[in-house]
């Protein structure tokens, strides 16, 4: 593999590294080996192959000239040393619990999670002997009550799906290593390297839905680990190779790359534009909250403008009234999509509590912090005049009228 790029700027990196056009028939594009298996020159050597002494790809469960190229690309952007490329983000996550986690150990996770994610631990790995502890990682305080000397994970997201509530992962990983063989995991899904790199703040493995920001075009199902080689070497052979089986394809790896290409780009306009739905949304009459990293409001600012590069895509907030006014709001969007997932060209809004978190209980929700009537949206790269118009007449439909106390104010102010 070719890593005369390493020393080039993201966008450069995301674009080149690893890929030398010379040594693949002058094509400007990656080819895309479809091959499930490759062909042995003699028996010893696929023998070596297979007793890990040579290296060499020998059947895409395992390893693929596409999904390689991919993996390097990853592992530079997110400063990690290797990468294993999964079908999904769940795929990821659950290789990665299932390789670093046995009966016995515990698993440290933040409050608030992806639904899936929360599904996996209390009805996957929860009920396999390995003890899940939801603690509040904004407390490190709590945190450091909580380890214990079967601790084995630390497992967070952020900012977390849906509230956006940040952990510091530096802080964290600080404490979580004072103590021998607990790895930090990171989801950073809603970041993507661009924004944020736990890598570099102390973190063990990053684990992304590729579907979301990475590809971006909503047009694939994919997720990624990145860490050192030697976890992510255990991550193949065991999460990957025998405990999931959840390899990527080819093809979406190379749709991942052409999404990769763009991400820099795609990842300023999604912030440029989040920003002013978010203020839109802040001075509205009908809103009760408002939560985005990139408001002076969020109660975690210092952190968001200390952590990532900018405040990302993704908002969260309330309507005065709750989920049926939040419910009105949604079916009143006319360009806004009414979706789940997120990190796409579209922009789009969803209702996690009766969607992407109704694997928690009422319960459960009230006590994780993703509240009824929470509204998400994924704030897409369309022109930003026609989002806010899209916002500000869908908000006219719920309740107050803003339009005249907007005149109010005009009038009061002149
Ligand atoms: C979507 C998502 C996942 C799951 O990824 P899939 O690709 O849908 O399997 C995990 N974590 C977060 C934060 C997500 O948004």
């Amino acid at each position: 593999m070719t890593n005369k790029h390493n020393t080039f700027g993201f966008s450069t990196r995301a674009i080149h590294h690893g890929y030398d056009p010379q040594d693949h028939h002058g094509a400007l594009v990656p080819p895309i080996y479809l091959s499930a298996t490759f062909a042995f020159p003699t028996a010893e050597y696929g023998a070596a192959c297979f007793a890990g002494e040579a290296s060499g790809h020998f059947y895409t469960r395992i390893s693929n000239p596409t999904l390689a190229l991919l993996e390097s690309r990853m592992a530079t952007l997110e400063n990690g040393e290797a990468a294993v490329a999964f079908s999904s983000g769940m795929g990821a996550i659950a290789a990665t619990f299932w390789t670093l986690l046995r009966p016995g150990d515990e698993i440290i996770v933040s409050q608030t999670l992806y639904g899936c994610t929360f599904a996996l631990l209390h009805h996957g790995i929860g009920e396999f002997g390995i003890k899940v502890r939801h603690v509040d990682l904004t407390d490190l305080a709590a945190l450091q009550a909580a380890l214990s000397p079967a601790t084995r994970m630390i497992y967070c997201e952020t900012p977390a799906n849906p509230n956006l509530r940040l952990i510091d992962i530096a802080a964290v990983a600080r404490l979580a290593h004072q103590q021998p063989n607990i790895t930090v995991v990171v989801d950073n899904t809603y970041c993507t390297p661009y924004l944020q790199r736990p890598l570099e703040l102390g973190a063990d493995v990053v684990v992304h839905s590729t579907t979301k920001y990475l590809s971006g075009h909503g047009d694939i199902t994919a997720g990624i680990a990145v860490s050192n080689q030697a976890l992510a070497q255990r991550i193949r052979l065991q999460g990957l190779k025998d405990l999931t089986g959840a390899v990527m394809s080819p093809q979406d790896a190379s749709l991942l790359m052409r999404g990769l290409k763009t991400l820099a780009l795609r990842m300023d306009r999604h912030c440029s534009n989040a920003q002013a739905v978010a203020e839109a949304l802040q001075a509205h009459p009908a809103v009760q909250w408002v939560t985005y990293p990139g408001l002076r409001s969020f109660p975690q600012y210092e952190l968001a403008n200390r952590q990532m590069k900018l405040p990302g895509g993704m908002i969260a907030f309330e309507l005065k009234g709750g989920i049926e006014m939040g419910r009105r709001f949604m079916n009143a969007l006319q360009l806004f999509t009414r979706a789940v997932s997120l990190g796409d060209a579209e922009s789009l809004a969803q209702h996690p509590a009766s969607m992407t978190h109704s694997t928690y209980t009422p319960e459960q929700r009230a006590q994780h912090g993703i509240s009824e009537g929470l509204v998400r949206l994924s704030v897409g790269l369309e022109d930003v005049a026609d989002l806010l118009a899209d916002v500000q007449q869908a908000l006219a439909k719920c309740g107050r009228s803003p339009v005249r106390q907007r005149a109010t104010v005009t009038h009061a102010v002149r």
